[in-house]
Formats: C-alpha cells, structure tokens, sequence
C-alpha cells in the first residue's frame, strides 16, 4: 500500500510511522515538522520520495537526499496532490484543511485524523468527496468506534449515538479553580498521550464539541441524536442505541493505533496485539455551565455557514496563545465565544472559509501562529 503522511512528525505521525514500519507500508511521501532531528530521521529511515518541509531554509537542507522537496502550505497540497493508495492526514489545526481539499480533488481515499477541517467545512468536504468518489475513514477513536457499530445497520434506526469524553486534565476541578492552572498542568491528560493542542481542547472540552460537529458530517446524521457523555476511563469510545433499544459500543484501549490501522484498511480487520484490562466502568453527564466551549461547539454546528470556521479558527489562536504563556487558561473560553457572538452567520465556499481563517488569526494573535 502506497501511504502519504501529512504531519509525519507528530502524535498520530509517530504512531502512523510506527504501524507503516511494522506492516511493511510503502510511505511515498511525508510533511516534516519544525523538529529537524526528528524529521532526519524519518527521511533517512523511511527513504520516502517526496517530503514537504516548513521552510525555504529546510528545503536547502533536505535537497541532499534523495527525494523532492516540496515547501510550505503550498508544498502540502502538493504533496497530497501525488496519487497514493491512502493519505494520513495527521496535521493540526486548521493548516489540514487545503491538503485536504487537494488530495480530495487527486482522487486519493484519505485517512483523517485532522477533525479541524471536516469541522470548517464538513459540508464542502462531504460532497467534494462523494462528487470525486473518494473515501474519508476516520481515525478519530469516537469516530472509528461508531463506524465499527453502524456496520451493517440502517442509518433510520439509529435513535441516538454517544460520544464519551474523557473530561480532560481538569475533569475534577471546579470551574472556580481554573483561574491560575498552567500550561503543564493542562497538559496533564489523565488518560491519553496526544500532541498539545488537541489536549488543551480535551481540557477544555471543545475537542468533544468538535468531534460532535465531526460525526454529524461524517455519518450524515442529525445533531439532536449526537450526544456528548463523560466516561472517565475512556475505554468505550462511543455508543450508537437503536431504536429496539439495543446498544452497540466499542471498547478498545488507550492507544490510536487501533484506529489508524483500522481506517487505513479500509474497515478491515488486521491483527493488532493489545490487551484490554476491563474494570468498573463510569458514565456522567456533562454540564455545559462547567465546559460552556462544548455549548458554544454544539452551536456553532448546528447553525452551520461561517460559525464553525470561526470556532475552529479562533480556538486555533487561543489555544495557541495560552501553549505560548501569552494568556491565561480561561481567555481561550473568552475569545472563542466573543468571536462567536460578534459573528453574522453567512454560507461560505471553501476560499470564504480560508480567508475568515486567515483574518480570525490576524486578528488574535496578528499573523501566522507560532510554531509548536
Ligand atoms: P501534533 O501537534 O502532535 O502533530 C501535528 C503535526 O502537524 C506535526 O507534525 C506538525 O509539524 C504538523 N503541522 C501543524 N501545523 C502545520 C503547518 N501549518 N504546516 C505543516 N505542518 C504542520 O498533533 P496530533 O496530536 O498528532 O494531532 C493531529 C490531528 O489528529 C489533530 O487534528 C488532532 O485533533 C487529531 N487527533 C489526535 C489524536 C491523538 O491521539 N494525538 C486523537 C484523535 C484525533
Ligand atoms: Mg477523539
């Protein structure tokens, strides 16, 4: 199998690279990092024939293999451009969306880990896809998990899917004490080892507002029958009742690699040795006046057009901000939901969606966001 890997030095890339080495993958082409050794080494392991670096000075660097060299945002839809059998798309951040689009438009089946642009532009993304025939698996584990149980089933059965949260680093915190948490304590996830800014949106509980919106594209169904609920042990990932009153759900350990190899394969099962330990499970609503960034996620979905862009694009500079020390943990609520509120809801296309993007960042954090 011919593999492209978007964002090849970061959580899910380390763990892509690691089931490509242990399966014997081809990996065609790779994005590299701001992290040189790291991305040396994948060139020098993984011999891939195409890279994208971030920077003009990198592409000087990395011409002294063997390989094209592709740079910057530009040189990611290149790179996605290229035909393969399955592209991982394991970038963060809105920067996912345009390669996206690209390897959508090279009629390439796409295995996305990067919820952000399903969450701009679910709509656009849905029927670009089904227009040029190409598959999108997720490997969000919520989302691999409901897949697994709509196998099979008539999609007017389903009376409603759960979503289990986690609740994050401050799961047990009260809102009152959230005033002067830090960086590292908010990267102190209890249950999963991820890349940064997907575990400040656990922390703040936007990552499960996003996955809301995420399902609701991937799987075509209705928001009021998606319904976030917080099981600390994360071990079922997601619930999908029927209307007979059966419930399917997935459990499976705390480890992504499951549901990458299992949206690479299309669906298929591959022989993966993981245990699972079972214990005591639990299950609690969440209350959006504790993690008001779920109500506001939930709303941006459902009223569509521009709102969710303006989510994702704002919370991208917030969370970004506060990994830098430059605000403290609770303005990224703040910001996200004063952008959300001065916002007049519009349909946007695609180059709407990267321009409001694009000028929500400016505007936040004045420009490109730091690297990580
Ligand atoms: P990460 O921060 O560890 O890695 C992100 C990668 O994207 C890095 O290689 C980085 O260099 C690259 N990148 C970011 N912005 C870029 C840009 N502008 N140009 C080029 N490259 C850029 O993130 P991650 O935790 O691996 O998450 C990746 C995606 O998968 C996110 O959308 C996240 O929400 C989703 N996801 C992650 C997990 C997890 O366990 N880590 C689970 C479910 C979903
Ligand atoms: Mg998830």
């Amino acid at each position: 199998m011919d593999i492209i890997l978007l964002g090849a030095t970061g959580s899910i890339g380390t763990m892509s690279l690691e089931l490509i080495k242990a399966y014997n993958y081809n990996l065609i082409g790779v994005s590299l990092g701001s992290d040189i050794d790291k991305s040396i080494k994948i060139v020098e392991e993984f011999k891939p024939k195409y890279i994208c670096v971030r920077k003009d000075d990198d592409k000087a660097f990395f011409s002294k293999f063997d390989c094209i060299v592709f740079v910057g945002d530009e040189g990611l839809e290149k790179l996605a451009s290229i035909k393969c059998d399955m592209l991982i798309n394991a970038l963060s951040g809105s920067a996912g969306l345009k390669p996206l689009v690209s390897a959508i438009n090279a009629k390439n089946d796409v295995a996305l880990a990067n919820k952000e642009s399903i969450v701009m532009a679910g709509d656009i993304i849905m029927k670009l896809a089904k227009k040029n025939n190409v598959n999108i698996y997720p490997v969000d584990s919520e989302h691999s998990a409901i897949w697994q149980c709509l196998k099979g089933e008539d999609i007017n059965t389903i009376n409603n899917i759960y979503i289990t949260a986690s609740g994050g680093a401050f799961r047990d915190k009260k809102r009152s004490e959230l005033e002067n948490v830090s960086v590292s304590e908010a990267l102190n996830h209890p249950n999963w080892s991820m890349g940064k800014k997907i575990t400040i949106d656990s922390a703040t509980m936007m990552n499960k507002g996003f996955e809301v919106i995420e399902a609701h594209h991937l799987f075509n169904i209705p928001y009021n029958k998606i319904k976030p609920i917080m099981h600390k042990e994360s071990l079922i990932h997601a619930l999908v009742e029927y209307n007979d009153s059966n419930i399917k759900a997935i459990i499976a350990p705390h480890d992504m690699k499951e549901a990458i190899l299992y949206a690479i394969n299309r669906g298929n099962r591959i022989e993966y040795n993981n245990k699972l330990k079972l214990t005591t499970l639990h299950f609690k609503n969440i209350s959006f006046k504790r993690f008001p960034l779920l109500k506001y996620a939930i709303y941006a979905g459902r009223k569509g057009g521009i709102m969710p862009t303006v989510l994702i694009s704002s919370n991208d500079a917030a969370v970004n901000l506060f990994l830098n020390g430059k605000i403290k943990f609770l303005e990224i609520e703040e910001i996200v939901i004063n952008e959300l509120n001065k916002t007049i809801n519009f349909k946007p296309t695609l180059d709407d969606i990267i321009r409001v993007d694009k000028e929500i960042k400016e505007r936040i954090i004045g420009g490109r966001l730091w690297q990580l």
